[in-house]
C-alpha cells in the first residue's frame, strides 16, 4: 500500500483513513493509492486541519465543503479511470478531489464558479506540482469547450438534471457521475454512459451535495 509514500507526519492517518475506505467498500487498488499520495490537509483551511483525515465533510469557505473522502473514492472507483483519460471536474472546491483525479488521468480540467476557491486549490495544487492541471473559473454547468469532448465527467455539486451541455461533451463511451436533486429534496448519484443512441443512466445511491448553481443548475440568477 501506499499510504506511506509522502514523507510527511500525516501518514498513520492516512492509512487508518485508507483501511477505513477498504471497510467502506473501496477496492479499486489504484483509488486507495491516490488517496495514499495526496496531502489532504494541504486542501483544507487551517482551522480543521487536524480533521483532514477524518471520513467526514468538512467547511472549506463561502459556504463551501469538501466532499467527504469516501463520497470522493466512491466517484472515482464508478468512473474506471485507467491513467490515459482525459477529465472534467465540475466544482473545483478545495481542489482536493481534482489532485486525485490527477493521479489517475492523463490530463484534468477543473471548473469552479467562485474564484476565491480557485484560486486557493491552484496553490494547493501547485504546492504539490500538480501544475499541469487547468483550473478554470467559469459556470460549470456549461462544461469547458475549448477541450471537449471528456472521458469522464466528475460534477461534485447537485443539480436539478443532468445538464445537456455536459452531456454533449462527453466522448463516446465516456462516464458521468453527478448528483440529481429532486424537487422534493433528494440527493441520488447517477451515472451517466454516453452510446451511440443517447446516453444510458444507473442510480448509484442517496447522496447530499452542496447545490450546482448556474445556467443549467439551480438559481441561475444567482450566478450571474
Ligand atoms: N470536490 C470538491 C468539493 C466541491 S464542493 C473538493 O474536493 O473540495 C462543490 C463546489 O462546486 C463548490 O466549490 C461550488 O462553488 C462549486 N460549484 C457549484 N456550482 C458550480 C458551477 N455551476 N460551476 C462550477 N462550480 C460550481
Amino acid at each position: 500500500m501506499a499510504a506511506g509514500s509522502l514523507s510527511d507526519s500525516y501518514g498513520g492517518y492516512r492509512a487508518r483513513l485508507i483501511e477505513e475506505l477498504r471497510t467502506q467498500g473501496i477496492n479499486d487498488m489504484s483509488v486507495l493509492a491516490a488517496v495514499g499520495e495526496t496531502p489532504r490537509h494541504l486542501f483544507v483551511p487551517e482551522a480543521v486541519r487536524h480533521r483532514a483525515y477524518e471520513n467526514s465533510a468538512l467547511p472549506i469557505g463561502n459556504q463551501q465543503t469538501i466532499s467527504q473522502p469516501y463520497v470522493q473514492a466512491l466517484y472515482l472507483q464508478t468512473l474506471q479511470l485507467t491513467g490515459t483519460e482525459k477529465v472534467l471536474e465540475i466544482g473545483t472546491g478545495s481542489g482536493y478531489q481534482t489532485a486525485l483525479l490527477a493521479r489517475l488521468a492523463a490530463q484534468v480540467v477543473s471548473v469552479e464558479r467562485i474564484t476565491e476557491l480557485a484560486r486557493s486549490a491552484r496553490k494547493a495544487l501547485d504546492s504539490i506540482d500538480l501544475a499541469s492541471v487547468l483550473v478554470v473559473v467559469a459556470d460549470g454547468t456549461m462544461g469547458w469547450k475549448p477541450l471537449a469532448p471528456y472521458d469522464a465527467i466528475l460534477v461534485a455539486a447537485a443539480g436539478p438534471e443532468v445538464p445537456e451541455a455536459l452531456v454533449r461533451q462527453l466522448a463516446l463511451g465516456g462516464k458521468m457521475v453527478i448528483p440529481i436533486e429532486s424537487p422534493s429534496g433528494h440527493q441520488e448519484l447517477v451515472r451517466v454512459t454516453r452510446t451511440e443512441n443517447g446516453t444510458e443512466e444507473e442510480m448509484l445511491g442517496a447522496v447530499k451535495f452542496v447545490p450546482l448553481i448556474g445556467k443549467q443548475g439551480f438559481g441561475m440568477q444567482s450566478a450571474e
